[in-house]
């Protein structure tokens, strides 16, 4: 491997090019820093040196501080070797030295790359680099200046939006801006094509000598920072969407601190206050969640077996999708997004104009909610084709099966398409429960025989959890590895059991709620501390979103499955008695009204008690007392337990692949995953009723 180099070249026209490398994205290691103040050193010395172009090698500027450095101080729990410190070493450098410096941006610019840039005294990019500061997604905040130099250069409201934005691990949200975008914003200030940047750079450098372009220290500059009472307003509104979008995360509201002592009080009080506050942040446990999920997610691009015996992915341009109901539409939508063209199947014409329109509707959704330009859009939905029978199947390279949950329907399905796919196509099924190997009976194609499981809704939510069987061919999976990362899923592959990983590990998320329920918990109570603690829908509120149907069908899966761990609630099929089928019908234990939030409906309480009386299971005949803390532990330690059995099973390849899954299937909230990540190996017999085993790991 080679090694990160810092290297300096002076030109006859006195202007030195610093360029900065470290292969694949010249991340800032802390030998980078060193190199850095090494060659600036020189550069600030010579005589022949009037001006400094920083750059990146291969294409690429900088994206960001060496990630591996936040891990490395997680498990040391060794502050006093922080990049931060040595890239704002470099960042005076450039920003207070006597000769000015051109940031020559290409690539990508993110996070202490951006700093850099940010501290130098113009910014030159090649088109379409990315430019973003996302260190509030790793539980830190910027730590060499970004918090005080972006406002100064941008303006305050579009710094907050870059630096506050929801975060998110899916790769379809995006935190970063173009060169383009930063140019509109002052953040660049020319954008000139890639073969001309470092011309343009060192002209611009020379430009500045000569006092024909400003000479621009931005933490000094305030021209752009508004009047006090608007900064304090601005700030509070802040404040006040973060405590609600954020509730949890500490680096959000610090983040805003630090900002706003630097415009009260001067950019130096804030450069001051932001290295305290980067330092404090970075020992939390959000920013060691955040940064185990970061590298959990990364990890599960490597697969023992597939991705590792050198095989290529094939080309998949063409895939038939059957069924074009909840999750047929929607996988079909993300696959039209991503230029990959679609038969989609339905039973009759009323239901395939149904489909599409549902792949109408998710495509012009994203076109009104701003997340996709309209001509993409229009050119998408040219990407799909309905039909009612297997005609146009001849030459697609992939099915995937999305019909009802039903084995001998999936079991023809799947004969049916045996014969009428090509030999080299891959046949997958959408199932959330159903073993892959019943599915495939009556097939003799198994090594094509795959589960694509897409979580709902499918064109937005980013896990596809990828089902092998024993004899899935290693090829099979890495294409639809491949497929996934095309259509901007995260893949996670896994091993087929009831439930597989996610809904497996979760099933005793809702059988814990219900034994809390009928031991007199009160379902709001239990649903509002889940979410509290950051979940985004408590058990009760997904049982009614799900719809009660599924529910009893899927619980009755996993009772056969588990037997010794299911709890039997009565009152979900009471509920169905009583007329009631969740958010579907407008009958849920909640109260659904477009435009408010649901509100608890006090009409299910009696059924509620009907159930508690039919098993009588509170001790005494009274409710027991438990804190919150303890329903939160009784509701999610089952969840790790079940986790823990998946892991010793083999179906995860490894432990952190069921911490991306659950982050990204169940919206498990990342920041936690460090405290409820099963690698250590304290024993831990916390069960359901009927179960007592011990399972080791836990927190
Ligand atoms: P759905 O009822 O919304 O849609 C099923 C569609 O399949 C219907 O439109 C139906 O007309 C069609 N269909 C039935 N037989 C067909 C055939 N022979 N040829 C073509 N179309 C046929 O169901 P759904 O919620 O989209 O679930 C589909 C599958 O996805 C199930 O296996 C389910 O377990 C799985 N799944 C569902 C979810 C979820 O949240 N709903 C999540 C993950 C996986």
């Amino acid at each position: 491997m080679r090694q990160p180099t810092v290297t300096m070249e002076v030109g006859h026209d006195g202007v030195a090019i610093i360029t900065i490398s470290n292969p694949p994205v010249n991340a800032l290691a802390l030998t980078i820093f060193d190199g850095l103040k090494d060659k600036y050193g020189e550069a600030m010395r010579r005589d022949d040196v009037k001006a400094v172009v920083l750059t990146g090698d291969a294409g690429k500027f900088s994206g960001g501080f060496d990630i591996n450095v936040f891990e490395r101080v997680h498990r040391t729990g060794d502050i006093s070797n922080l990049p931060e410190t040595s890239i704002s070493v470099a960042v005076n450098l450039i920003e207070d030295g006597k000769k000015p410096t051109v940031a020559a941006l290409q690539g990508l610019a993110l996070g202490g790359g951006l700093e850099l840039a940010l501290a130098s005294h113009a910014r030159i990019a090649a088109p379409n680099t990315l430019l973003g500061l996302p260190e509030l997604t790793l539980g830190v905040i910027p730590g060499s200046g970004g918090t005080q130099r972006l406002p100064r250069l941008i303006g305050l409201p579009k710094a907050l939006e870059l630096m506050l934005l929801p975060y998110s691990f899916s790769p379809s949200f995006s935190k970063s801006i173009t060169s383009e975008e930063g140019k509109d914003l002052g953040l660049v200030d020319a954008v000139v094509p890639s073969d001309e940047l470092l011309k343009a750079s060192r002209q611009w450098a020379l430009d500045i000598i000569e006092r024909r372009k400003p000479w621009i220290r931005s933490l000094h500059w305030i021209d752009k920072l508004g009047s006090l009472p608007e900064v304090v307003a601005i700030i509070k509104t802040a404040r006040q969407q973060a405590k609600q979008s954020f509730k949890n995360l500490p680096q959000h509201q610090a983040c805003l601190d630090v900002i706003e002592e630097g415009i009260i009080h001067g950019g130096y009080h804030g450069i001051l206050k932001e290295s305290r506050v980067f330092k404090d942040l970075i020992s939390t446990d959000t920013s060691k969640g955040l940064v185990h999920a970061f590298f959990s997610q990364r990890a599960t691009s490597k697969v023992p077996n597939v991705t590792d015996i050198g095989l290529k992915p094939r080309k998949i341009m063409k895939v038939a999708v059957i069924g074009g109901g909840l999750m047929g539409s929607g996988i079909a939508t993300s696959l039209i997004l991503s230029d990959i063209y679609v038969i989609l199947k339905e039973i009759n014409s009323e239901y395939l104009l149904k489909g599409i329109k549902a792949i109408e509707g998710n495509v012009r959704g994203l076109v009104s909610r701003k997340k996709l330009a309209k001509d993409k859009a229009e050119k998408a939905l040219l990407m799909v084709k309905g039909t009612l029978d297997y005609s146009d199947f001849k030459d697609v390279d992939m099915v995937i099966e999305a019909v009802v949950e039903n084995i001998p329907l999936k079991q023809k399905i799947f004969a049916d398409i045996e014969k009428a796919c090509p030999p080299h196509c891959i046949l997958a099924s959408n199932t959330s429960t159903i073993d892959l190997n019943i599915i495939g009976e009556k097939t003799k194609s198994q090594d094509r025989i795959i589960g694509a499981h897409f979580f709902s809704p499918a064109h937005v939510m980013p896990l596809l959890e990828i089902v092998r069987t024993e004899k899935t061919s290693a090829q099979v999976i890495l294409d639809l590895m491949t497929v996934g990362k095309i259509i901007k899923k995260v893949p996670v592959v896994v091993g087929n059991c009831t439930g597989f990983a996610v809904n497996r590990a979760f099933f005793p998320y809702s059988q814990s709620a219900h034994l809390l329920l009928h031991l007199g918990v009160d379902i709001f109570r239990i649903d509002q501390l889940i979410s509290n603690f950051g979940l985004p829908l408590g058990p009760f509120q997904l049982q009614d979103v799900a719809g009660y149907g599924v529910v009893v069908a899927t619980t009755e899966i996993f009772r056969v499955s588990f037997p010794d761990r299911t709890f039997q609630s009565p009152l979900v099929p009471l509920l169905l008695k009583n007329g009631r089928n969740g958010k579907n019908n407008g009958k849920g234990y909640y109260i659904y009204e477009k435009g408010s939030k649901p509100k608890p409906d006090p009409s299910v309480l009696p059924i509620i008690e009907e159930s508690r009386r039919t098993i009588n299971i509170m001790p005494g005949g009274k409710p027991i007392s438990v804190t919150d803390d303890e329903i939160v532990q009784m509701i999610l330690f089952p969840v790790v337990n079940e986790a823990c059995r998946v892991f010793d099973e083999g179906v995860v390849v490894r432990a952190s692949d069921l911490d991306t899954a659950s982050i990204l299937g169940m919206s498990f909230p990342s920041y936690r995953s460090v405290a409820y990540h099963f690698h250590s190996s304290i024993q831990f017999s916390f069960g359901l009723v009927g179960s007592n085993e011990t399972k080791s790991l836990v927190i």
